[in-house]
């Protein structure tokens, strides 16, 4: 293979953060068109099949586990960036709560809340779309998913959490499950 971005050239830091401060501004512009029942394609509207961005995502997982560790920390970001001022100054069981439906009407899984108390909590996944139907490699793909959930928990609660994806569709388990730990 002929791989035309080989040693791609890192821009200086000032510019890689001016970048992704323009893109979090229109991000944010996107959900609130959303919200506004507007569509950001004019022609094709919002909604694509899952198939081609799982496809390109758990392969990379796949083949460049290194790259999980990267992937948490810009859905960490992205968590932190879409915290509402809605879920600030909630408990972990509210916030839990107050989430729950939001999975399923974006259309990308139904949750379930195992539990929740003050310092944990477990959800689940279901017909999640970034792992559902996926065979059993023995992994857990869902790592965007668990760094936006850290992210947004810890905006919210002003406390560190974690959150570490233990079930998986690619593991062998029929949903997602995840453990939310408040770490201070
Ligand atoms: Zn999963």
């Amino acid at each position: 293979m002929i791989n035309p971005y080989k040693d791609s050239p890192r821009p200086e830091p000032e510019e890689i953060e001016r970048r992704a401060e323009l893109l979090r501004i229109a991000f944010a512009e996107d959900y609130e068109r959303s919200a506004r029942g507007e569509k950001i394609r004019p022609r094709l509207g919002d909604v694509m099949s899952i198939q081609y961005m799982r496809e390109r995502q758990t392969l990379s997982f796949v083949l460049h586990p290194e790259l999980k560790e990267i992937a948490y920390e810009i859905g960490y970001g992205i968590g932190k960036d879409i915290c509402s001022e809605m879920i600030k100054g909630k408990t972990l069981p509210q916030i839990m709560q107050s989430n729950q439906p939001i999975a399923e009407g974006i259309s990308y899984a139904f949750e379930e809340i195992v539990e929740a108390d003050e310092k944990h909590a477990v959800y689940r996944h279901y017909e999640c779309a970034d792992c559902y139907g996926l065979p059993d490699i023995h992994d857990k793909v869902c790592v965007y998913e668990a760094g936006v959930a850290a992210g947004m928990f810890s905006e919210a609660l002003g406390k560190q959490c974690r959150v570490t994806e233990q079930k998986c569709c690619a593991n062998g388990d029929p949903y997602c499950e995840f453990l939310v730990e408040v770490m201070d």
